[in-house]
């Protein structure tokens, strides 16, 4: 046996990242929250026109950012993006958080969220969901102490799906030390068809310790690219900015971003997400009505609690075809797929419903 290597012990029993089993012949790939669209002809065109890839890309990616700026009517300076939001996220939580210092979020949540603060070598603070798998604000608000560095709310939730309200964010915002960056996850905002849900991009220059996190990951289908982007004041922003891998956003992911934006391309994606969100209800609904405690979905998947059942379920659900993504002793996430995998679902949860 080798000598173990000098590694930080907390990095060394970290777990690996879980990836989500491939689909069989037939079958569909339902763990990953993706988007079960192929990528629009314009976009892929974006994409293979940017063969300058000898050369390193623009270092802040500027014209993503203008784009991207002119959208929600903010300055460039204002827009941050990265290979993914989650590593915006690893980039805030190096900023801010260090040994001794905490980090706050509703649990369950992402699952990255745990290993980003581990990384960084601080604390995680996890607050309880609710019950109906929402976010407890008040019990986050009193989690934060003289050490917290960064909160994390994430609204939809992943994986309960469910948002948090407007005003209840509000209300939270106006309370929480102002010194202190509140980052709102919201992977899944294009999503969202509850008016009263918190929209990150209607609370823009409101508090300068807010960081509205989106990715282009999910609803404009560029999971593969690597494409995410972070919406807050300049001094927020440049914290973030310190600790970033240098050169991490390609030409070509830009690009597609950049393609994705341009009005036709975007109406077509995002008449693409309503389709989800329609196919998203009726699963919700026909589970409901077959006696499964799903709670509100407002992502592109679905949540069903079950306990002691959940990888019983996953691995009935995979021999019929449908890879979900199983939490063990908790619940099981189902993204929203392909029109026929909905039916799928719906059939082969309806047969195991106290079963
Ligand atoms: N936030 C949440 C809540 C997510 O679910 C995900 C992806 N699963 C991310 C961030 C990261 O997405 P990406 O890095 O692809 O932008």
């Amino acid at each position: 046996m080798p000598a173990p290597l000098r590694l930080r012990p907390e990095i060394a029993a970290l777990p690996p990242y879980r990836q989500g089993r491939p689909a069989p012949a037939d079958g569909f790939k339902l763990s990953s929250n993706e988007n079960p669209f192929e990528p629009l002809p314009s976009v892929v065109d974006a994409l293979t026109s940017a063969t300058d890839v000898n050369r390193y890309p623009d270092a802040t990616a500027l014209a993503l950012r203008e784009r991207l700026a002119a959208k929600f009517g903010v300055t460039a300076d204002e827009v941050l993006v990265g290979s993914g939001s989650v590593s915006l996220l690893q980039q805030f939580v190096l900023a801010a958080a260090g040994h001794g210092d905490e980090v706050v979020y509703s649990w369950r949540s992402f699952e990255a969220y745990p290993g980003l603060v581990v990384v960084a070598g601080a604390t995680s603070v996890p607050v309880p969901n609710r019950a109906d798998g929402g976010h407890d604000l008040a019990a986050i608000e009193a989690a934060i102490s003289e050490r917290t560095r960064i909160v994390i709310v994430c609204s939809p939730n992943n994986p309960t799906g469910v948002p948090v309200k407007a005003a209840e964010f509000a209300a939270f915002m106006d309370r929480v030390p102002s010194d202190l960056i509140v980052l709102l996850d919201e992977a899944y905002a294009e999503f969202v068809t509850d008016a009263g849900a918190v929209d990150g991009s209607t609370l823009l220059g409101r508090w300068p310790n807010l960081v509205v996190l989106r990715t282009f990951s999910k609803a404009y289908g560029l999971a593969g690219l690597r494409v995410g982007y972070a919406i807050g004041s300049t001094r927020a922003l440049d914290a973030a900015r310190s600790t970033a891998i240098p050169l991490s956003v390609t030409a070509q992911a830009s690009a597609a971003a950049i393609a994705s934006l341009e009005p036709a391309a975007e109406a077509e994606l995002l008449a693409r997400v309503s389709a989800l969100a329609e196919r998203r209800d009726r699963l919700r609904t026909a589970l409901r009505a077959q006696g499964w405690d799903v709670p509100v979905a407002q992502g592109n998947f679905v949540w069903v609690p079950a306990v002691d059942r959940v990888e019983e379920l996953a691995g009935i659900l995979f021999d019929a075809g449908l890879v979900t993504r199983a939490f063990p002793g908790d619940g099981l996430r189902i993204s929203i797929g392909e029109e026929e995998s909905v039916d799928r679902l719906i059939e082969a949860l309806g047969k195991l419903v106290d079963a």
